[in-house]
């Protein structure tokens, strides 16, 4: 008979975790103290709990396991940018990217192994979705560019953003619960101020945040305000059109007053006109806005290229001139293939 598969420990909640050394006839207290050592300490083995009686640890062994990531492969860039292959427990691939700046570290984190939309200009498009990742799987890569922060940055991590491998919209519930444990004092008690949600916009889901009340920033990956254009760079724009997306926007803001970032590449004969601007400018300035213009970073498919530095200052102008902040961001991590819309588990 094939033995039944142990269940991954980190999928109970700290109550089912209580219930459960109850029905072993223990105390409910354990499960607390071991729920501690499953998220606040970041346990990869039952016997690493070391205040944990070595017979608890062994039923525990018996009973579960812990799905725990791996770093597979850490490249680090001249830069000080450091990307993440990450092996789940299942053997499939995503990446994390470690990005320092003078004053802080960000964390740019994965949501799916693959992605199911469709970018004409991102890598990971490329790779078909094959599953969503679990909170832990989440929260593991938060963890581990902790550890590489003040390994090699002296300082924690200071900030995420949801901008990895995946849509993260689409696996809303499992980057919920990964926030949850995240800025939860049990886990790694960070402000949500400092997480970011980065979307290609689904209008439903970017509703569902508002109601849920959720405290963490939004961004919207943009690239055009013009609904022809940005449907042929990002096809599902034909299902989520732009005056859906507006909406959408418009509804988050009178419920969160939450600024809303908009990240924007402008590509050469794509967007780089005045009229693109115009657009822009009328699509966001219903609310506080922010745009971020984003250096591309190439991925040899020779029809994407980054607009010349007169189009960028075309923008930079016009948005300044009608109340928008803008700010250029230029890529780190180009030389390891870590920059934006280049994760592609190509290393
Ligand atoms: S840009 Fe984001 S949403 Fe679009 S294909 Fe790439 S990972 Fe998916």
């Amino acid at each position: 008979m094939e033995t039944p598969k142990k269940k991954d420990i980190r999928a109970l909640s700290k109550e089912q975790l209580r219930d459960f050394f109850v029905s072993q006839g223990d105390n409910a207290y354990r499960g607390d103290q071991v729920y501690e050592w499953l998220w606040r300490k970041a346990a990869h083995s039952f016997d690493a709990m070391t205040n944990v009686s070595k017979e608890t640890r062994t039923m525990l062994t018996n009973n579960f396991v812990i799905n725990h990531i791996e770093v597979d492969r850490m490249q680090r860039s001249n830069d000080g940018t450091i990307k993440n292959a990450v092996r789940l427990h299942d053997g499939l691939i995503v990446e994390s990217v470690l990005i320092p700046t003078a004053s802080r570290t960000t964390a740019c984190v994965s949501s799916q192994v693959g992605c199911s939309l469709d970018c004409k200009f991102c890598a990971t498009s490329r790779l078909k979705r094959m599953r969503n990742l679990n909170p832990d799987e989440i929260y593991d890569q938060v963890v581990a560019i902790d550890q590489q922060s003040k390994l090699y940055h002296n300082h924690p991590l200071s900030n995420i953003v949801f901008m990895g491998m995946g849509e993260p919209l689409m696996n809303y519930n499992n980057v919920l619960k990964a926030i949850d444990k995240i800025t939860k004092p049990e886990g790694l008690g960070m402000s949500p101020k400092r997480i970011t949600v980065s979307t290609s916009g689904v209008p439903k889901m970017i509703r569902k945040m508002a109601d849920d009340g959720v405290k963490f920033k939004l961004a919207v990956s943009l690239h055009s305000a013009i609904d022809e254009v940005r449907t042929s760079i990002m096809p599902f724009n034909a299902t989520f059109t732009l005056p859906d997306l507006r909406e959408a926007l418009m509804y988050w803001y009178d419920k969160t007053k939450s600024r809303i970032t908009y990240e924007y590449v402008v590509w050469e004969g794509i967007n780089d006109t005045q009229k693109d601007v115009d657009a822009l400018v009328d699509f966001c300035r219903f609310a506080p806005s922010k745009v971020n213009l984003i250096e591309y970073n190439p991925i040899d498919d020779g029809i994407f290229k980054q607009a010349p530095e007169d189009a960028i200052n075309r923008y930079v102008k016009t948005l300044e001139r009608n109340g928008i902040t803008v700010t250029v961001r230029r890529s780190r991590g180009k030389d390891i293939d870590a920059a934006c819309g280049q994760l592609a588990n190509k290393s």
